[in-house]
């Protein structure tokens, strides 16, 4: 693999910078910068989204017909890079990148029709409702009830840690139609409409303090069938797909760069405010480790582009990519606290008086308390070893 850029990808970058110098509001930088949660506030990213829209570059990942570009693995390679390095934010993928690409792979042409132009002009605001008390890892154990009622499924049961539940208006459902075979048979995949009768959301405050997650219920919810995606019991694999592109199906490199990045500011105040500041080179040996795995990463992720713009999926590699760049983003927190040594130790440095050192710094201790869930959410990272182990080592 060529990984040097040619005289045109590198006229696309310039055509990027400038896009971005003129099109990037400040206002939009600043809020992600601040950000400490896995998210960017739901505003900035609609925000974002919509000027990305109307530039035609929102989903580059998605095929042209759909809204998407034409453009070579390199260039959107390129582009995910420049946005980072800019201080875009991520657009939110729950739709644009977990629910659209199912949608597209098993949906039928009314729902193309009719889901994918509103994920992408934000009209509608998506959240995933796969987990529930009592099915996590073994998520196949799963019980949401859905009994069909005519041409509608009447939903009971809960959901969990539904991450933006309570910013969503949609939410996709992995709901049990059949209880008789293996738990990995009888279950369905259901788009429901957060506003339907019987949907409710309860908040789940978590340790770094912010209102991300939720509970939610269902209490004889009717939804249509034909809101159902693909076959009837047959969503445990539709589900399975969704996983792979929410593992694995961007540029996770870009963003842990760009902590990377801030994590450098961070030392390099450090060492003007004290000269002896890492003296025997503990944390510069730390850092050195991480750029190593960083690149190592980015050639992975690059590998796995060029597969997925072959029109195929991540596959089960998307396991390795997901835990390689949780590592990485968390030592890269767990160091930017060091740094910031007692000042770790107050929650929000800057509003508590700190004069030291700029924006960045408000958002370290949040953003590695925040942080800890990603060993977690999406699958935790004792369960993606299990999947290297089998779907990709073979053991
Ligand atoms: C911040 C956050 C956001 C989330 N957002 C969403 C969301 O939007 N939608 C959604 O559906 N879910 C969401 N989740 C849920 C997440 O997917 C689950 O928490 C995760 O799958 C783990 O399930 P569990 O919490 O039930 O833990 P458990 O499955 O009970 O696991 C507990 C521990 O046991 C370990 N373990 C379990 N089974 C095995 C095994 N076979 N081998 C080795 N170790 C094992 C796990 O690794 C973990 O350490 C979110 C979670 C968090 C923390």
């Amino acid at each position: 693999m060529n990984l040097n850029f040619s005289e045109e990808e590198l006229q696309f970058q310039r055509e990027v910078r400038e896009f971005l110098q003129h099109n990037l509001p400040a206002h939009i930088v600043e809020g992600t910068a601040n950000n400490g949660s896995v998210f960017v506030e739901k505003d900035i990213a609609l925000e974002w989204q919509a000027i990305l829209v109307k530039k035609g570059w929102a989903v580059p990942q998605w095929p042209v017909e759909h809204g998407g570009t034409d453009w070579t693995p390199a260039q959107k390679y390129i582009f995910s890079k420049e946005c980072y390095h800019a201080g875009a934010p991520m657009l939110i993928p729950l739709g644009l990148l977990m629910l659209a690409p199912v949608i597209m792979a098993f949906g039928t042409a009314q729902q193309k029709a009719e889901y994918l132009p509103k994920i992408l002009h934000g009209e509608h605001y998506w959240c995933q409702g796969y987990s529930e008390p009592g099915a996590g890892s073994d998520l196949a154990s799963l019980k949401l009830k859905a009994e069909a009622e005519g041409d509608d499924y009447i939903v009971n049961g809960s959901k969990i840690w539904t991450t933006h539940a309570h910013l969503a208006d949609h939410i996709f459902c992995l709901v049990r139609t059949d209880t008789s075979g293996k738990p990995q048979h009888g279950i369905s995949f259901l788009l429901i409409d957060m506003d339907s009768p019987g949907v409710t959301v309860e908040p789940i405050i978590t340790m770094a303090g912010d209102h991300e997650v939720n509970q939610v219920f269902f209490d004889n919810v009717r939804v249509p069938m034909a809101n159902r995606i693909g076959e009837e019991n047959k969503g445990w694999s539709y589900a399975k797909y969704l996983l792979e592109f929410e593992r694995g199906g961007g540029f996770s490199a870009h963003r842990i760069r760009h902590e990377l990045d801030n994590l450098r500011r961070l030392m390099a105040a450090a060492k003007r405010e004290d000269t002896a500041f890492d003296s025997h080179g503990d944390i510069e040996r730390k850092v050195a480790r991480i750029e190593i795995d960083l690149k190592a990463l980015e050639i992975t992720e690059l590998r796995i582009l060029s597969a997925v713009s072959g029109g195929g999926n991540p596959g089960p590699e998307s396991s390795i990519m997901k835990l390689s760049y949780t590592k990485l983003e968390q030592d890269i927190n767990e160091l930017s606290v060091d740094v910031l040594g007692y000042t770790g130790f107050v929650m929000n440095p800057v509003a508590d008086g700190n004069p030291v050192r700029a924006d960045y710094i408000s958002s370290v201790v949040p953003r590695y308390l925040n942080n800890r869930a990603a060993s977690i959410f999406g699958g935790s990272q004792e369960i993606q070893r299990n999947i290297i182990a089998k779907m990709v080592l073979g053991l």
